[in-house]
């Protein structure tokens, strides 16, 4: 009512357009009509300006072009893109990002378990003095431990299985990278123990390998 207080020259019937066409919107300021949905989600090169980015004056024609405008493809796409931008402010549907985002956490959250498996199984073979490669044609303690924690592991028995041989994360490299950065923890934590200490000594001892080399 408010309108017709503003604007003498809407007539009560000129409502009628605002009920059947819900998305149709009054501008005071310009005293024309326009399209919320396509003026809110069509882009900057929207082809037909009418009722998008220009009101529409023209009272006699209303009926015609918002006819013709109801049935256009870009606004119907626009009321899509409007919807759905409702429904994701309403909670009803999860954004394209955050799903895009809760995928990829999913991804990293099981790599990270992965990894997790294989440092644990090179640190046990390093504690219990294993060598981790075996004889050619033998799996090595390294992958018969994984094959082992697999049993219990399904994430890593699916990983072992069927997982892009592109990122096995098994390669010697992989398991050399592994063994510097646990060495580099085992020393950061020994520096620091030292560090903290009042006093320390070190007690060191010899090892040969196979060829009898210390
Ligand atoms: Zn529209």
């Amino acid at each position: 009512m408010e309108l017709v207080q503003h604007q003498s020259r809407m007539l009560k019937d000129d409502f009628a357009p605002f009920v059947l066409y819900p998305w149709l919107r009054y501008s005071v300021v310009t005293d024309g009509v326009y399209c919320a949905q396509c003026h809110l989600f069509a882009g900057p090169d929207a082809r037909v300006k009418t009722l998008v980015t220009t009101v529409l004056r023209d009272w006699s024609n209303i009926s015609k072009v918002v006819l013709s405008h109801m049935k256009s493809e870009a606004h119907l796409s626009n009321c899509d893109s409007a919807s759905h931008f409702l429904a994701i402010m309403k909670g009803e549907k999860k954004d394209i990002l955050c799903s895009m985002s809760s995928q990829y956490n999913v991804v990293v959250e099981k790599n990270r378990k992965i990894l997790v498996s294989i440092t644990e199984a090179i640190v046990f073979c390093g504690k219990q003095k294993l060598a981790l490669r075996g004889h050619e044609g033998d799996k090595g303690n390294f992958q018969a431990l994984l094959s082992f924690q697999a049993k219990q592991d399904p994430i890593l028995k699916e990983h072992l299985e069927h997982g892009d041989p592109r990122s096995m994360y098994l390669s010697p490299d992989l398991q050399n990278e592994l063994i510097s950065i646990c060495g580099k923890q085992i020393a950061d934590s020994i520096v620091s123990k030292c560090n903290s200490a009042p006093c320390f000594k070190f007690m060191a001892d010899e090892a040969t390998d196979a060829s009898t080399m210390e």
